[in-house]
């Protein structure tokens, strides 16, 4: 950095050195901001949960949902789970943030069950460091305790870094599986390890990634997108495709038969009340003759 600094110096002048020592300064410090209010976050308040529907691609019905973070900070405003889980992750406080998420997802779903809604399973995301860190099976225990869920009606979303420090984590998913919990592999056909984690993990999901759906229009990804479809129906695992944001993506993934789906095209991710409403209106959101998924 010092000797590319210098370089700058001499090659254009002190002002390139100074604007890319500012620009740093400015990354740091605003990371810096975020690991330290992470802390008092929960306590103030600052964080909630969206609701992002996943659809049943033939019907277009609302079969399931995602609880995704959302944080506002005081000073720094809206703030990205893109940006600060990984520095939660980092710091370790994503523990505590993981299990005010498993806590709020697991009591809003039952609300809606009281109220009557259809019963419908809430995904929850979990980092591998939940894994490693705290007692995550007491903690989903004592949250399915707390709320009365029925387990069959939380999902866990992973992603394939699970298979670092393999064994603890595979006798972990079991446990949790055991509870009667789902669990999804998320951004699905990414990692390093996609087969050997769909022979060795007692899963029932996968959720392929969206960059597969973004390029949707190319022919090898769709040899890609079908195998994983195809394998998953004879593993009689669900498939999930995310990230479905036009009319072009959804026919296609129609034709390959893949049974469901969340995107843009049918909802973004969107506040609990809003939520409700749209289960309980049966109203048309992005797609014309969209319909809801209702048990009466
Ligand atoms: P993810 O679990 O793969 O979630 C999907 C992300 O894609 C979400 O971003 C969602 O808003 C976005 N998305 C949904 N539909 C579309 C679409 O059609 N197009 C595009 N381009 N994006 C779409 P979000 O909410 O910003 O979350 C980003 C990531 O942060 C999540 O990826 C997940 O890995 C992590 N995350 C979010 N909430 C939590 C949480 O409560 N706990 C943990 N550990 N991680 C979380
Ligand atoms: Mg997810
Ligand atoms: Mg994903
Ligand atoms: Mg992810």
């Amino acid at each position: 950095y010092a000797d590319a600094a210098m370089y700058l110096a001499k090659d254009s002048g002190r002002n390139n050195y100074r604007f890319y020592d500012d620009a740093l300064n400015r990354t740091m410090v605003r990371k810096m901001k975020i690991e330290n209010s992470l802390r008092k976050g929960i306590e103030k308040n600052q964080f909630t949960l969206c609701y992002q529907p996943k659809v049943a691609l033939d019907t277009k019905e609302i079969v399931g949902m995602e609880a995704l973070l959302r944080w506002h900070h005081p000073e720094l405003g809206w703030v990205s789970p893109a940006e600060f889980i990984p520095i939660a992750e980092e710091t370790g406080s994503i523990v505590r943030i993981g299990q005010w998420v498993l806590r709020t997802a697991c009591k809003q779903n039952k609300i809606w069950k009281e109220k009557g809604l259809p019963s419908m399973t809430v995904s929850v995301n979990v980092s591998v460091r939940q894994f490693q860190q705290g007692n995550l099976l007491s903690i989903i225990k004592e949250e399915l305790e707390n709320s009365q869920l029925d387990p069959g009606l939380l999902e866990i979303e992973i992603t394939e870094s699970i298979m670092q420090n393999t064994n603890k984590n595979v006798e972990l998913l079991h446990q949790i599986s055991d509870l009667g919990v789902g669990i999804s592999i998320d951004d699905f056909g990414t990692g390093y390890s996609s087969l050997y984690v769909i022979q060795e993990l007692p899963i029932n999901t996968i959720k392929l990634d969206k960059s597969f759906i973004a390029k949707i229009h190319d022919k090898k990804q769709q040899v890609m997108i079908n195998t994983i479809i195809n394998m998953g129906k004879a593993l009689d695992l669900n498939v999930v495709a995310e990230g479905i944001e036009n009319e072009n993506q959804y026919n296609r993934l129609l034709e390959s038969n893949c049974s469901m789906g969340q995107g843009y095209l049918f909802s973004k991710p969107i506040a609990p009340k809003v939520f409700e409403e749209l289960l309980w209106e049966n109203e048309a959101i992005a797609v014309p003759g969209f319909q809801n998924y209702r048990q009466d």
